[in-house]
């Protein structure tokens, strides 16, 4: 590969593709004849490993996903010369080493497509508290296995109604979670942000701000994680934190794996510190077969609501995903740069959002 190149790092769909999976690496988010037209070639694969590092070295443009992430560490960016664009069809840039691009001066721009599976994973978070409360997917196995066994769920079952609920992140994914779980009529809705919501926005929602996320982990029964991965965040929810959440609170993590430490995450369910713990982020990806969720139980042999990393890859979210990398290019290929500014994480090598951490030097690029 030379300059002009664009290669993509996606999900492979193999036995399972359809026309519609438009995020596989086969259909390559359906833009195979738009970057041709723009005369660049693309390479689109699912593989992430060192077979890949030569396409690295030579690609222009990166296209990659937070469902099969090819890890962008400062190695592969020293070695991508003739990189300029990081696109990331989704949400979440942190498999791309954002602060070595910053500190390195070079002219690299990231980019997301902010908002396009924000809906899709909000709802399953309200999917995956309320299978915890619920005791729900032990109760589907014990009707699937013939059984008939109401005390077995019924004594770790519980409604939502009256349950304190909080937030870790309070953006777009958060906001959408409090907004979905306000008719619930729970005790209360609590929020941890260093950007606090709008008066508006907050009132709405009937949200209470806390100052400290061990604020809100000692006064919630279910808390949920919406913040991006970054240095801030890396193993917040570890032994520490979790000896100061309710005994026998609720935990659940759309946002990313590495934001809990996974063994303490899974002793803290056995012990009973924690009632049950559910999502669909991981670290690493794939998971290991051995990772400490793909077994984590509560003292019932229950309280796991773990799939794998789908919230985000419906074929709603894929739709949306797919236009959007396709409109990051139309602005790239174009000279204009004129992307929506929501989009961008890192405008030539410059940090363009407070999400990434509450220390960064932002520009505007309104
Ligand atoms: P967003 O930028 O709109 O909101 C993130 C919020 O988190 C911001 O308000 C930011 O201030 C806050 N935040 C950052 N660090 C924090 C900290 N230490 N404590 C409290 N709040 C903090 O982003 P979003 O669209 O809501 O997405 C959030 C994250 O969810 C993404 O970065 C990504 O990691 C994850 N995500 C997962 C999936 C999935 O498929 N599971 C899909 C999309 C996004």
């Amino acid at each position: 590969m030379s300059a002009g190149k664009i290669l993509a790092v996606l999900f492979k769909g193999g036995e399972y593709n359809t026309p519609k999976l438009l995020g596989s690496a086969e259909n390559a988010l359906g833009l195979k004849k738009f970057i041709q037209e723009h005369n660049r070639s693309i390479f689109s694969t699912s593989d992430k490993g060192p077979e890949i590092d030569d396409y690295i070295k030579e690609a222009e443009v990166i296209i990659s996903t937070p469902f099969n992430p090819v890890y962008i560490s400062k190695e592969r960016i020293d070695s991508a010369k003739n990189l300029k664009l990081l696109i990331t069809a989704g949400v979440g840039s942190d498999h791309v080493d954002l602060d070595h691009i910053n500190k390195s001066g070079r002219d690299i721009s990231v980019l997301e497509v902010t908002g396009s599976n924000t809906t899709s994973v909000a709802e399953h978070v309200v999917l995956t508290i309320l299978s915890l409360v619920k005791n729900f997917i032990p109760a589907h196995q014990n009707a699937m296995e013939g059984g008939w066994d109401i005390a077995k769920i019924s004594r770790d079952a519980y409604d939502l109604e009256g349950k304190v609920v909080g937030t870790i992140g309070a953006g777009r994914i958060g906001y959408k979670v409090l907004e979905r779980l306000y008719p619930f009529k729970t005790k209360e809705l609590l929020y941890y942000d260093y950007q606090p919501l709008s008066e508006e926005l907050r009132s709405k929602v009937d949200a209470r701000r806390v100052d400290s996320i061990e604020e809100l982990v000692a006064q919630s029964d279910i808390v949920t994680i919406n913040a991006p991965l970054h240095a801030g965040t890396k193993s917040l929810v570890n032994k520490e934190l979790l000896s100061k959440f309710k005994p026998g609170a609720l935990l659940v993590n759309t946002a990313r794996g590495a934001i809990c430490n996974a063994q303490d995450v899974a002793d803290a369910v056995k012990s009973g510190q924690l009632r049950g713990y559910g999502g669909d982020v991981w670290y690493p990806q794939p998971a290991p077969k051995d990772h400490p969720w793909r077994t984590l139980s509560n003292q019932y042999g229950d309280g796991n609501a773990m799939t794998p990393h789908v919230s985000g890859a419906n074929l709603d979210a894929q739709a949306r995903y797919a236009l959007g990398v396709k409109n990051i290019l139309q602005s790239y290929f174009s000279g204009k740069f004129d992307y929506r500014p929501q989009d961008v994480i890192l405008l030539h090598g410059q940090y363009a959002t407070k999400a990434y951490g509450s220390d960064k030097e932002v520009v505007d690029v309104n």
